[in-house]
């Protein structure tokens, strides 16, 4: 536990390193609260033209096409934007005595302390469990607000939002990232939701990528509460030292709970169990309030339930919050049909665990789109959960190689074929597929190699589903 760091950026120097939307947030905030800014970014400035157009009305120092070390290493502050990997300019900064920070812990330090940080991570169901959790906050009629990595609100946005007040709700997603550079960040719940192998290229081993989410507790006081996922080892290896109040939630079939959340025998309903916040000893929510589908969603529910529980969130607001829910883009939404045959936006699909979640149990046979930029970890889980459901593969990206290989040694008996982009896939899969089926473009991997980010990704595909000729639905 520690007690949150006192902030004053008036006639301070701060550097904010990237340019991008959370960038732009923290670049106008600081000015705000009158510091002197400079904005840092690897990225030369004809590559940035749009984003220091959003900046023009803020006198701003710019340091672009990479960073000024003595610059790092004289100012007051150093705020990062999530995604920034570690340079040697931030921890030339910290041998000089200067405080290097991540968005989040800024914005942490000017939330008002009565209002209450609900924050969500975790390898999947982060956007999911966030945008639910924001959700039944905002059924609550409290002021509230929802953001973070989630959408187009960076966390520091949530400072001069109305729910910053005392009983304010702050629901945010977090990534593991933003937690490397936190010393302070202590959300009133904190959800873990799953680890499993990503970003790898970025943290070099799962025990280092595990222990930045495990942070999402470290710093929490013993009255907040931490909400982990009983079923997954890397979670519960994490929970092993909390000082928060911990719950637990878990969604496997027979799984009990003393404390947290777990799912009745017939998997109708959602219990809560001595739920911090919760009066009766069990709560029963039914699973058909919710639109969205799948084991993995119903722990994300579990996890959203829990945390607006535990902020005081009545049980009718839970209700109706989940009942107005709608599922985000991208995330196994239905997109097209031609001549029966069902087309799957889930560009989100970012790592192979995920893609596993989506497709395991799929209720009809389906011809996966996949490939990217490769995470480092193994496509075995995947391609276990394409087992008896998968007619074929189609790959794109660099790494094609690397998923083809894997489906040599799982042994694979349908076809894996490449293509050379996105239209190509569509196209192909097309070719493979009958009424009944369904083409589903998961990939397992990051989109940067062929595309800005995962929803350019999937209004490309969109745009290509369109092209072989199905309706569109979304
Ligand atoms: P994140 O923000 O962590 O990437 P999302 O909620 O956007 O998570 O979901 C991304 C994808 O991950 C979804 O399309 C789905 O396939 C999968 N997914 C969602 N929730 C879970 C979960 N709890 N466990 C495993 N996979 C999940």
């Amino acid at each position: 536990m520690s007690t949150r760091p006192a902030v004053d950026l008036a006639g301070k120097q701060v550097i904010v390193v990237g340019l991008a939307q959370t960038g732009i947030a923290l670049a106008r905030f600081c000015h705000r609260r009158g510091a002197k800014v400079i904005v840092t970014d690897a990225k030369p400035a004809d590559k940035l033209a749009s984003q220091m157009a959003q900046l023009a009305d803020v006198p701003v120092t710019w340091q672009l096409g990479g960073h000024d070390l003595a610059s790092f290493t004289s100012v007051d502050l150093v705020v990062m934007s999530p995604g920034v990997p570690t340079l040697p300019e931030m921890v030339a900064a910290r041998a000089a005595g200067v405080e290097v920070i991540a968005e989040i812990e800024l914005a942490w330090r000017y939330l008002h302390p009565g209002a209450q940080v609900l924050a969500i991570t975790g390898t999947n169901g982060k956007s999911t469990t966030t945008a639910l959790t924001g959700a039944l906050c905002a059924a609550s009629g409290r002021p509230s607000f929802c953001g973070g990595n989630l959408g187009n609100m960076p966390m520091i946005d949530a400072v001069d939002h109305p729910a910053n007040v005392d009983g304010g709700l702050i629901v945010v997603e977090v990534a593991a990232f933003m937690l490397e550079n936190c010393t302070s960040f202590a959300p009133t719940t904190g959800v873990l939701t799953n680890i499993t192998p990503d970003h790898l290229d970025r943290f070099g081993t799962l025990e280092r990528y595990a222990e930045m989410k495990g942070r999402i507790w470290e710093w929490q006081a013993p009255s907040d509460v931490a909400i982990a996922n009983a079923a997954d080892a890397w979670v519960v290896k994490e929970a092993a030292d909390v000082r928060s109040r911990l719950v637990w939630f878990d969604s496997r079939p027979g799984a009990t709970v003393e404390r947290g959340a777990c799912l009745s025998a017939d998997r109708k309903h959602i219990l809560l169990r001595q739920a911090p916040g919760g009066a009766a000893a069990e709560e029963r929510y039914p699973v058909d309030d919710l639109i969205i589908v799948g084991n993995h969603n119903l722990e994300n529910a579990m996890g959203a339930y829990l945390g607006a529980r535990a902020c005081g969130v009545s049980v009718d607001a839970i209700r109706a919050g989940a009942r107005s829910y709608r599922p985000l883009p991208h995330r196994m939404e239905l997109v097209g049909d031609r001549a029966g045959v069902y087309y799957y936006d889930d560009s989100k699909g970012t790592n192979v665990a995920s893609v596993a979640a989506s497709v395991r149990g799929f209720p009809r046979p389906l011809v996966l789109i996949a490939g990217g930029v490769d995470k480092g970890g193994s496509y075995a889980p995947m391609l276990e959960a394409l087992d008896g459901v998968c007619k074929g593969i189609v790959l794109i990206g660099a790494a094609a190689p690397l998923i083809r290989a894997a489906c040599a040694e799982h042994g694979v008996t349908y076809p894996v074929v490449d293509a050379t982009d996105m239209h190509d896939a569509v196209a192909r899969a097309t070719a493979m597929v009958g009424a009944g089926d369904a083409v589903v473009l998961s990939p397992a991997c990051a989109s940067y190699d062929m595309f800005q980010n995962f929803g350019h990704r999937g209004r490309v595909f969109r745009d290509a589903v369109s092209a072989v000729g199905a309706t569109r639905l979304d």
